[in-house]
This record gives C-alpha cells, sequence and structure tokens, in this order.
C-alpha cells in the first residue's frame, strides 16, 4: 500500500488514504517513486469543480519529478534508480483528426481529456505507474525539485514555439507574476531578451518577481498607464479579462498576445475590432505541450546551468510541503501566500 491525496469528485472533497500500489500492467510501464509533485492552478480549478476531470477516486497531480522504481520487460529508455520527469500527455495514436495530423494536444480521447493527474491517477502520491514513452531521463546535475517544473516549461515553450521568432529588442509584458510569469519572463531572459516588463496586482508576487531578477521592470497594473511605450508581445498569465485587455491597450502596432493562462470559463475579453484592424494585433491560445517535454527538459537543464539567471526554487517562489499537509499548500496558494506548491513526497535517491 501507499499514500495518496484522492480527490473525490463528486463530493469535491481530498483526502490523505492509503491506496493500494500502482502495478505493472504492460511491458512499456514504469513505476515512478515520485519525489517531487507540483500543485498546479488547473489543479485548483479541478478541486472548485471548474475543470473537467474524472469524478471517481482520482489521485490528482501531473507535475511529477521523480525516481524509476520498476519498469516492464520491454523499457529500454530507462532503468530503475534513474531520474526522471514525467510528460503527463499523449495523443491516441495517430487515430485521430488531431493526432494525424501532429496535434496530440487537440485528440478528443487522450490530450488533455486524457491525462495523467486529470484523468488517470497521478502524481500526489508516492507511487505513479506510467508509458515508459511519457517517461523522461532528468540530465546531471539538475535536481529534481527543479525538474518537476519540466511540464510547466513544455507548455509554456509549446506557446514561445507558436509566438515564434521576435525582434531581439522586443518589449515584453507578462501579465502575472505566479510560477507561470516568473518562467515566461526566465525563459525570455535566457533567450537574451533584457526589456521585460511584468504587471502583478499582489504586493506579495511584485517582491517576489523582483528579486527573481528575470525582470526589468515590475509594475502594478494601475502603473501600466504610465508606460511611455508600448510593447510587442504580452502573455497573459494570470487568466484575468480585465488584465489582457489593459494588454491589448498597451499593445505596440504589430504586437503579439498570447492567451496562456487557464481562465475561468466566466472570464470574457472585450476586444475591440477596429483596434486589432488598426494595430494588427495577433492573439492566440495554447493549450498543453505537444512534442515539448523532450526540448523543455533541455531547456530547463540550460536554465538551470545559465549563471545570468541563477534559478533556484526559492528564486521561484516554491514552497514544500509533505502530503499530509495538503490543506496548508492549497490554501496558501489560493491566498497568494506562496507562488508555488510542490509536495516533497521522498527526496532522497533510492539506495
Ligand atoms: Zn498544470
Ligand atoms: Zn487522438
Amino acid at each position: 500500500m501507499m499514500e495518496a491525496i484522492v480527490f473525490d469528485g463528486i463530493e469535491r472533497g481530498l483526502s490523505l488514504r492509503k491506496v493500494p500500489m500502482p502495478e505493472i500492467r504492460s511491458d512499456h510501464d514504469v513505476i515512478v517513486k515520485v519525489a517531487y509533485c507540483g500543485v498546479c492552478g488547473t489543479d485548483l480549478h479541478a478541486i472548485q469543480g471548474e475543470f473537467p476531470v474524472r469524478d471517481k477516486d482520482l489521485i490528482l497531480g501531473h507535475e511529477v519529478s521523480g525516481i524509476v522504481h520498476a519498469v516492464g520487460e520491454k523499457v529500454r529508455a530507462v532503468k530503475v534508480g534513474d531520474p526522471v520527469g514525467v510528460n503527463p500527455n499523449k495523443g491516441c495514436g495517430g487515430l485521430c483528426r488531431g493526432c494525424s495530423r501532429g496535434n496530440p494536444h487537440l485528440c478528443p480521447t487522450e490530450g488533455i481529456n486524457g491525462t495523467l493527474g486529470l484523468w488517470k491517477d497521478g502524481g500526489w502520491a508516492q507511487f505513479v505507474a506510467v508509458p515508459s514513452s511519457q517517461v523522461y531521463l532528468l540530465p546531471h546535475p539538475l535536481p529534481l525539485n527543479i525538474g518537476f517544473l519540466a511540464e510547466t516549461l513544455s507548455c509554456i515553450y509549446h506557446g514561445k514555439e507558436m509566438l515564434g521568432m521576435i525582434d531581439p529588442d522586443a518589449r515584453i509584458l507578462i501579465l502575472g507574476g505566479g510560477i507561470v510569469g516568473l518562467l515566461w519572463a526566465a525563459l525570455f531572459k535566457h533567450q537574451g531578451h533584457m526589456d521585460i516588463t511584468l504587471s502583478e496586482a499582489s504586493p506579495h508576487r511584485r517582491s517576489n518577481a523582483q528579486k527573481s531578477g528575470f525582470v526589468s521592470k515590475v509594475l502594478d497594473p494601475a502603473q501600466l498607464d504610465e508606460e511611455e511605450d508600448g510593447f510587442d508581445v504580452i502573455v497573459d498569465c494570470c487568466g484575468v479579462a480585465k488584465a489582457v485587455e489593459k494588454g491589448i491597450e498597451v499593445a505596440n502596432k504589430g504586437a503579439t498576445i498570447i492567451i496562456f493562462a487557464a481562465a475561468p470559463k466566466t472570464e470574457v475579453v472585450q476586444v475591440p475590432s477596429f483596434v486589432m484592424f488598426w494595430k494588427e494585433l495577433r492573439m492566440f491560445g495554447t493549450l498543453t505541450n505537444p512534442f515539448t517535454y523532450g526540448k523543455a527538459v533541455g531547456l530547463l537543464h540550460s536554465m538551470w546551468l545559465n549563471p545570468n539567471l541563477g534559478l533556484s526554487a526559492e528564486k521561484l517562489g516554491i514552497k514544500e510541503y509533505g502530503l499530509k499537509d495538503y490543506c496548508k499548500c492549497l490554501g496558501d496558494l489560493k491566498g497568494g501566500v506562496i507562488t508555488k506548491g510542490v509536495f516533497a513526497v521522498s527526496s532522497k535517491q533510492e539506495e
């Protein structure tokens, strides 16, 4: 048996329980001993009934790093004892319109409709079973307490790929200073951009963003009106319609606006058609991480080694909790006391 936080979607309650250990059911399965598993905004939405997930005895958690505990007979890519990250998403194997055209994230049965930790048992537990195609070796010396961020970064990198080439002197505006906003900023800085502004309503998160050193300027959203120059790239990392509307207002001609945050369904952005036309704005949404998890592992590793970033759990405002402290963790996250919560399940490598 193992410990896990189990979600009951009908009662909308969480409980820490002893549940059976996951088993190797196919020759390609891997059992990962969870070291770290993040708590994502999506998890909060799911718990509040604002995001579709399996409603029967679900173990949440889709941001997993850990150590390979057991492997099926045909697994070659990883072996017992390896440090790994887990990609929670996969396609259906090319059977549907999305997957057959290279878009597994748009799959009607898998993709976001089959995500580990949303539809299959995930990582808020001591162990998790995953097909080997979703398990990625974490390179040395990337630590496991940073490695779990490969999932978030893989989603960001998908957005970055959709954004494409931008001018080296582009003025970048990040809306929201949670972990996602900070990681977007860190990525832009890592790629050589110098003009990165972050706007955030919470003073705690503003001071955190300031301390991170990833951004050139941190503003209260009300201060955006005082900016003399507009912005060329605007990334919504807060899911607040009013913030996106402000972004459209301060967008330069030819700017791109990326809707990255999973906003509550009730948020509606008012887009003035004339402004879209007159400024020739481009605006798009981005969903999960098609073919970017492996790239994100490499990217995270190079960001980790970049002395100009000095990436650390502390800079990113990540706080660790035990599984038993899940109420405190979710409360701190909802209250904006922390930027990111992560369950530190077993941080020691196996002997
Ligand atoms: Zn997530
Ligand atoms: Zn499919």
